[in-house]
């Protein structure tokens, strides 16, 4: 038999996938893939479940229904301040990750080469590649996550089409500072090329930071897309649920490969998600509240048993360094230890880097769990490697 695409065949089952599996089959408490533990905001999903009846279950528009491309455009406006034509400048997707994608399909041509960033997300690279380009990957480092000047300003030159990044990041919990992002935009702008923008946590940032998307600098109105997710933003994940901001021309182009790809997204979520953009601030400051109360519960817990947790800016996530624990081995070994010995799921940090010389001795753990999960959690962490 002739051999399927060569591309994807190089890549196994997602890591996600692989330790949630684990997790079922040892009955362990699963911190590892990210996902909340509830049901997601009581209003947002009876706006889904009262739209199945009320509204049509054919074909929305292909761009996404109106109210919820305009609940993105004044979303945009109250969080941002940024000017948003709904009609041209806004797109729903299937999920974040096929907004990636259909973004990807849409600027690469083969031999361009993509600034990506890693630690990164797995979809990334195998789109990447499957679309024809080169990724030239600049690394970042535990503990301080900082971006290396230097690396990044070498990784930029004529045949780079895009950078890929993505802030609040996953799995590092590093949100990117100001002078980050600027250095950022003057590459894009030197380079004359374009900037997609992974800001699925948009709202999920601690001890009083603010969100900057790279859209609303100087000069990236028409080189940077803005990429949000339902998912992340209302605790949604099974829903797959994305929107993307960016100028009309983009918008345009990146609707050509949304067509082939899926289309269209479900219109009953879509309502649902229009009437979650529009909550007042208070839902939004909730999330984060809560979600950092969850953040200093998982990471005192941790603390107490000795062991060193890094510091997280964003996300929902935050990692422990293995040598801290007296493990000895592997970030992916010690993972699976704990899944299958101790009962709690994590994923290696390892898995999020490309190169083979991966920083090894991390493990990342999701902390949208209830306070009684992440108790148990730190209890059974507590019995095998605590030192009290
Ligand atoms: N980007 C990052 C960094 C993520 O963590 C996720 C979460 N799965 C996604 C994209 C994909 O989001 P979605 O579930 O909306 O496709
Ligand atoms: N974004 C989630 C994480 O980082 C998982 C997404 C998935 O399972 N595909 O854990």
């Amino acid at each position: 038999m002739k051999p399927t695409n060569s591309t994807l065949a190089q890549y196994g089952t997602t890591i996600f996938e692989v330790m949630s599996r684990l997790a079922r089959e040892h009955g362990a408490i699963n911190l590892g893939q990210g996902f909340p533990e509830g049901n997601g905001p009581a209003p947002v999903v009876a706006a889904a479940a009262a739209a199945l009846t009320d509204i049509s279950n054919q074909y929305p528009p292909m761009l996404g229904l109106p109210e919820l491309r305009q609940a993105v455009a004044a979303h945009d406006r109250r969080f941002y301040g940024l000017e948003v034509d709904w009609a041209t400048q806004t797109m729903v997707t299937s999920g974040a990750t096929e907004a990636l994608a259909a973004c990807l399909f849409a600027l690469i041509e083969p031999g361009d080469e993509v600034v990506v960033i890693e630690p990164l997300y797995d979809s990334y690279l195998p789109i990447i590649r499957r679309a024809g380009g080169i990724p030239r990957s600049v690394r970042l480092n535990p503990p301080d996550w900082s971006l290396p000047e230097a690396e990044l300003t070498a990784a930029f030159g004529p045949k780079t089409k895009l950078i890929l990044y993505n802030t609040p990041m996953n799995p590092s919990a590093k949100v990117f500072t100001a002078a980050e992002l600027a250095l950022i935009a003057r590459l894009v702008q030197q380079w004359d090329c374009y900037a997609l923008c992974d800001e699925v946590y948009e709202h999920i940032l601690f001890d009083g930071r603010q969100h900057i998307p790279l859209l609303s600098l100087p000069g990236m109105a028409e080189r940077a897309i803005k990429i949000g997710s339902a998912g992340k933003t209302f605790s949604l994940t099974g829903w797959k649920v994305g929107y993307l901001t960016a100028a009309p021309a983009l918008i345009d182009r990146i609707a050509r490969a949304h067509q082939f790809l899926v289309f269209t997204t479900p219109p009953n979520l879509q309502a649902a998600v229009a009437a979650g953009l529009n909550q007042s601030d208070e839902y939004y400051t909730g999330l984060i509240d809560e979600m950092q109360a969850k953040r200093d519960r998982l990471a005192a817990g941790l603390e107490r048993c000795g062991l060193g947790v890094l510091p997280a800016e964003g996300t929902y996530f935050l990692s422990i360094d293995v040598a801290s624990t007296g493990f000895d081995g592997t970030d992916e070994a010690f993972c699976r230890y704990l899944t299958q010995e101790v009962g709690v799921a994590a994923i290696p940090v390892g898995a999020f880097y490309a190169s083979a010389a991966a920083p090894g001795g991390y493990a990342r753990f999701c902390f949208a769990k209830r306070d009684e999960v992440l108790d148990e959690a730190v209890a059974r962490i507590a019995k095998r490697f605590g030192r009290a």
